[in-house]
């Protein structure tokens, strides 16, 4: 069986949405073995840190929650596209040749995945891509961005998917990740009454 870890490292340094210093982890340890016998540490996420899923309750006023998230849009087959050429934003005419069913997970590889410092011009899900992806009623997106959107005051891609109950994963790593079919499993942290929540993602070759 090869597994192929798709989370990114969580570090004070990381790349972080904006580079906003507020959304840096801050990890602190709080005994080692120069004080006692045991090392224990403390950390302080932005929960849309990193590798993470988005909960609907991010985008929709009163919508559910990532202690709630259906376990079965998290455990599931995949299908990753390369999309590495495209520039801007992932539009129908990069997305027409692929087969998308009702219940797929799909998995967007872009050029985001070889940026090594943040990238205010990363590749994002256009609008009409989203809403035909939930028109399809997909299960799940992800993309190797810290946002499925960029540039909208009003947040179209985030809310077509996450309206209709898309699992929604984004801060993937997948500079070795080839097109194809994988088992995913990414699962966030349960945590009462949030928006999000970090994961760890892993892909397992069929
Ligand atoms: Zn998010």
């Amino acid at each position: 069986m090869k597994i192929h870890d798709i989370s990114t490292l969580i570090h004070p340094d990381m790349i972080v949405y904006k580079n906003k210093q507020d959304k840096k982890p801050v990890i602190t340890v709080v005994n080692d073995y120069s004080k006692g016998t045991s090392y224990e540490s403390r950390a302080l996420l932005d929960m849309h840190v990193g590798t993470h899923m988005d909960a609907p309750l991010h985008m929709v006023e009163g919508g559910s929650t990532i202690d709630k998230q259906d376990l079965y849009k998290c455990v599931t087959d995949c299908k990753v596209f390369d999309l590495s050429h495209v520039d801007e934003k992932i539009k129908m005419e990069d997305i027409e040749k692929y087969e998308i069913n009702e219940g797929d997970f799909i998995i967007f590889k872009t050029r985001n995945s070889f940026s090594t410092e943040f990238d205010f011009k990363f590749v994002f899900i256009s609008i009409e891509v989203a809403e035909f992806l939930s028109k399809r009623k997909i299960k799940g997106v992800g993309i190797d961005a810290l946002s499925v959107e960029r540039d909208q005051p009003n947040h179209e891609t985030h809310d077509a998917l996450l309206r209709n109950e898309i699992a929604v994963l984004e801060g993937l790593s997948l500079k070795d990740i080839k097109e194809g079919e994988y088992f995913l499993i990414s699962l966030p942290l349960k945590i009462k009454g949030a928006e999000g929540a970090p994961c760890r993602a892993i892909l397992i070759e069929k």
